[in-house]
This record gives C-alpha cells, sequence and structure tokens, in this order.
C-alpha cells in the first residue's frame, strides 16, 4: 500500500489524458493555448491501463480522469469502459468543461459512472465567453440539465470565482445550489502559471460570508467515504450542497491522498510544487511491473509535507494548470 513519510495513504490517482483542451480559461491556459504535447509523448491507452492496474494493486481505489479535456481525446468512448471494467476501483469519477458532455451521457450512463464534475465559472453567457474564450456557455449548461435529468448524482460544478471578473456571481451561484440538487463548489484561484491569478485571488472566507449574508447559515455536511477536500455544506431548506475548496486560504495538505499523472507520463506527487517522476519512460523501455511499482513508491517518497505556495512567496510551479488537470 502506498504510504508517504507522513503517514498519510494515498488511494487516489488522478490522471490527465490530455494536454488538449477546446476551451482556454484566462486563469489556466494562455490565449493562443499551450504548447502541445507531440502524439507520440502522449500515454496511449494501452499505457494508462498498464498504469491503472499496477496503482491498483498498490491500493488506488479512486480514480478522476481529467485533461485539457478529457472529451476531446479520441477514443474515451471506448477508453472509459475498460477502465471501468478493471477489478479494485471503488471510484471512477471524471471532470469536464461540458461542451460535449451531452452527447457523452448516454456513455458514461452505460460504462456506470455515476456522478461527474463540471467546471463552470459564470452562469452568464458573455462572461461565459470572456473566461473561456469561447461562446460555448448553452452547450455546458444543456449538458449539465441533462446529467441530472438522467440521474447523475452528485453533479459538482467547479467554480473559480476571481476579483473584478465573476465575484458578482457569487449569490447566482449560491442559489442554484439552493433551488437545484448541484453541489457548488468554490475553488480558489490558485496562483498558477500567470501573475494575473494572484490579483485575482479571492480567499473562500469572503465566499461564504457573502453567502450568508444573504441565505443564512452554512449547515455542515458530514464528510463521506469518497470525500475529497471540500467543506460541505448546504443551506437549510437548500437541495443541493455548497463546497470550498482552499488550498491557498487553508491548505488541506495534512489530508492530501493523491497523486496525479500527465498525459505526457509524469507522476506528480504534489498538484504544487514542482516534482515529477517520470513512469513513462520505463514503460516505454519494456520494463517489468515491478520497476512501475518502484516508480509509484518513489513518487510517494518525495511527496512533500505541504506544497510551498502562498501569495506572497515567488515560488513558481513550472507547469500550467492545464498541463495537469486541475
Ligand atoms: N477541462 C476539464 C475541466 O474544465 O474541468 C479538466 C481540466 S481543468 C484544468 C480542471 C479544473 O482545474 C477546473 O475545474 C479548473 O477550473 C481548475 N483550475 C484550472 N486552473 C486553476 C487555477 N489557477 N486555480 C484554481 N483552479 C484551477
Amino acid at each position: 500500500m502506498l504510504v508517504d513519510r507522513f503517514n498519510r495513504s494515498i488511494n487516489y490517482l488522478r490522471v490527465s489524458i490530455t494536454d488538449r483542451c477546446n476551451l482556454r480559461c484566462v486563469y489556466c491556459t494562455p490565449p493562443d493555448g499551450e504548447r502541445r504535447l507531440r502524439h507520440r509523448d502522449i500515454l496511449r491507452y494501452e499505457e494508462l491501463l498498464r498504469i491503472v492496474r499496477i496503482a491498483l494493486k498498490l491500493g488506488i481505489k479512486k480514480i478522476r480522469l481529467t485533461g485539457g479535456e478529457p472529451f476531446v481525446r479520441k477514443g474515451i468512448q471506448e477508453f472509459i469502459p475498460m477502465l471501468m471494467a478493471l477489478k479494485g476501483l471503488d471510484d471512477i469519477s471524471l471532470t469536464t468543461n461540458g461542451v460535449y458532455l451531452k452527447d457523452n451521457l448516454e456513455m458514461l450512463k452505460a460504462a456506470g459512472i455515476k456522478r461527474i464534475n463540471v467546471s463552470i465559472d459564470s452562469l452568464n453567457r458573455v462572461k461565459f465567453k470572456r473566461i473561456t474564450r469561447f461562446d460555448y456557455f448553452s452547450e455546458v449548461w444543456e449538458g449539465i440539465e441533462k446529467a441530472r435529468d438522467m440521474g447523475f448524482y452528485p453533479i459538482k460544478l467547479n467554480v473559480v470565482i476571481m476579483k473584478g471578473i465573476n465575484d458578482n456571481e457569487v449569490l447566482d451561484f449560491g442559489r442554484l445550489a439552493i433551488e437545484h440538487p448541484y453541489h457548488i463548489r468554490f475553488i480558489e484561484c490558485m496562483p498558477v502559471g500567470f501573475e494575473s491569478n494572484s490579483l485575482a485571488f479571492i480567499p473562500n472566507s469572503e465566499i461564504e460570508k457573502t453567502l450568508v449574508h444573504k441565505f443564512g447559515p452554512l449547515i455542515p455536511v458530514s464528510p463521506g467515504q469518497n470525500d475529497g477536500p471540500a467543506e460541505r455544506y448546504r443551506f437549510d431548506g437548500g437541495k443541493g450542497e455548497i463546497g470550498l475548496i482552499s488550498p491557498i486560504s487553508n491548505s488541506f495538505c495534512q489530508h492530501c491522498n493523491r497523486l496525479r499523472l500527465t498525459a505526457n507520463g509524469m507522476l506528480l506527487p504534489c498538484l504544487l510544487s514542482n516534482i515529477e517522476v517520470d513512469i513513462k519512460d520505463p514503460l516505454r523501455r519494456g520494463c517489468l511491473d515491478e520497476e512501475l511499482i518502484e516508480v509509484f513508491l518513489k513518487a510517494v517518497d518525495v511527496k512533500p509535507k505541504c506544497h510551498p505556495l502562498n501569495l506572497d512567496n515567488n515560488q513558481k510551479v513550472h507547469r500550467k494548470m492545464c498541463s495537469i488537470g486541475g
């Protein structure tokens, strides 16, 4: 089993299956897009399956597919059922920007995926376009509503609130969690990739204050077995939930149970540090499973106690979020 030097059990692997995305969110991707990986540098599906199989042997129980945008990778419709067929996985989920969600919901349901996370930072079409640089609000919203109608639950809506950009929508998202069964998750804007992210940062304590002032107390929801770092709440009588994910103002590193796999085959022990352990190289040299196990053990061994990032220091994360997968 994977236990790091600080006695944290690692049982969650986030797998970025592509570096490509059909949006270019201002806080995540440069205006002209990030330089794309060469096709041959991206892990093939059979390589991903082998890595996941090893991870399961080592006690990983939960997998999340991310990107780039997972639905832009060709063949994902065949890959997801193969992943779902692997024995030992308690939980598979997916984070998407929702643009192609509508057309993939039947496949997800047939494969046995029950819940999804959709990133949506504005409920206003013009603002959505300003943030994502594309006019796809209607497609995303249709996907979310169809997922709800098809019984996906929970549907978590990831929202990054940024000063001067969408901070006037906090109450609209709060209202959504009252009137609908959506779980709205406010993720603090991380100072990664762009200087402007630090300027846009708003601590979740402010979001909480705004919500409570308007809608009344946030009632804590007891954490579930597969919960991530969100502090969960609901409003009295509300149909959905509010989740606060505060990596900067209230770091949850002491409970971190994650490893990340990038599309080009690097294991990252921490989202906000620059440590990477190459798993693609041994894989492509035709190594035995034992060597891949060693790579996992090494990645866990170098997992830092806490990420070094705050708004005041100069620590730079070399990768942009679009190439890590959030
Ligand atoms: N394309 C998919 C999506 O949009 O959900 C998956 C990849 S995206 C990088 C995963 C998540 O990372 C999104 O919810 C996005 O909002 C979040 N993210 C990206 N950059 C971020 C930043 N600087 N701070 C906080 N969250 C960020």
